[in-house]
């Protein structure tokens, strides 16, 4: 029998009682649980396998909640708080003592945002406690974006998807840190850069992609290797399909290295004209960063099950979104 449902009163139930629900939210599915609830954060980790010095975002209501769950707010925090949510925009701020150490992974910091999905604002009105959500697929694979990937994911495990539709942006929030009250972004993510520099001015980006959209020797080795990366989505390999992924800038040239092979060819907007591919899914006809954003992980899924020996994904152009998308696919591609 199927565990998704759009039963809101039933979610309630079930993360009441220390249970686990996987959520909508409007970047991805995530997997949740009442955050002062010990036994439901520990399930939340071995549902994933996901290591516990990954911390957990913490989901709220509303931004009035803020002061709940964190001691001090810089300024350009309240800002971007006020400008964004709800929206996938994260603050990472000094945490509260009664935030448990489970699920920041030790750190004084705590990750909090605002969902801006009407089911899962519903759901979190209705709960007398705040949710921890991380995404809800097993650690390194790629993000659910519809309640059957996390149904294909989890029916085993978890007794509940509340559906709320296919995720509108598609990819995770922007995680956003302070360092002497100046933001700094830790993960690029649906909220672009553009976007947030509107708001609080030039932002540095730590810890991330460099130009091209994949990261630099030193970066990788540093974010693999750190105990306690300052945001998991930081690790080199992560929202991968199981198939061998190539990034490009010409995707018909790298065609041609691979022409014995079973290739799935993943396009920002022109459709490649040849007939030696198995697959082909074109993320926006319209060029539009936004919708691309929205069906890149659909897609990923998509391609993954097509049986194929290698996806050839493009590069996306290196602003707004694109940057984000970038960011995603060249995870993608480390094995
Ligand atoms: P996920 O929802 O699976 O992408 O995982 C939650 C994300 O929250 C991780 O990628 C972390 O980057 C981020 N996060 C949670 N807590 C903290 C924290 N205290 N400091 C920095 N990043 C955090
Ligand atoms: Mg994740």
């Amino acid at each position: 029998m199927s565990i998704i449902s759009k039963d809101i009163s039933k979610a309630v139930a079930l993360l009441t009682n220390e249970e686990l629900v996987a959520i909508p939210t409007e970047t991805v599915y995530g997997l949740a649980g009442n955050i002062y609830s010990e036994k439901a954060i520990k399930a939340i980790f071995e549902t994933k396998k996901r290591p516990f010095f990954n911390p957990l975002i913490v989901h709220i209501p509303s931004v009035d909640l803020l002061n709940d769950i964190v001691d001090y707010i810089p300024e350009k925090a309240q800002l971007l708080a006020d400008a964004f949510w709800p929206g996938p925009i994260t603050l990472v701020l000094k945490k509260k003592t009664i935030i448990p150490d489970l699920i920041t992974a030790g750190k004084d910091t705590v990750a909090v945002r605002v969902p801006n999905h009407a089911t899962t604002l519903e759901l979190l009105k209705q709960l007398p406690f705040p949710l921890a959500a991380p995404s809800a697929n097993p650690f390194s694979s790629i993000s659910p974006t519809t309640a059957q990937h996390v149904e294909d994911y989890f029916k085993d495990t978890i007794k509940m998807v509340l559906d709320g539709g296919p995720c509108k942006s598609g990819i995770e929030s922007t995680i956003i840190g302070f360092e002497n009250d100046a933001p700094i972004i830790y993960r690029l993510g649906s909220t672009s850069i553009e976007a947030i520099e509107a708001v609080v001015g030039t932002i540095e980006i730590k810890n991330t992609v460099t130009e091209g959209g994949s990261l630099s020797e030193v970066e990788m080795s540093r974010s693999q290797k750190e105990i306690s990366p300052n945001a998991p989505g930081m690790l080199a390999r992560h929202y991968a399909p199981k198939t061998k992924t190539i990034l490009t800038h010409n995707v018909s040239e790298t065609l041609k290295q691979h022409r014995q092979k079973r290739v799935g060819v993943l396009v920002f907007q022109n459709e490649i004209k040849t007939n030696t591919i198995k697959a082909q899914i074109v993320l926006s006809k319209t060029g539009d960063l936004t919708e691309a954003a929205s069906n890149l992980y659909h897609a990923l899924h998509q391609l993954d099950k097509a049986e194929l020996d290698v996806i050839i994904a493009e590069q996306f152009p290196n602003y707004g979104l694109g940057k984000s998308i970038n960011d995603r696919l060249s995870r993608a591609t480390k094995s």
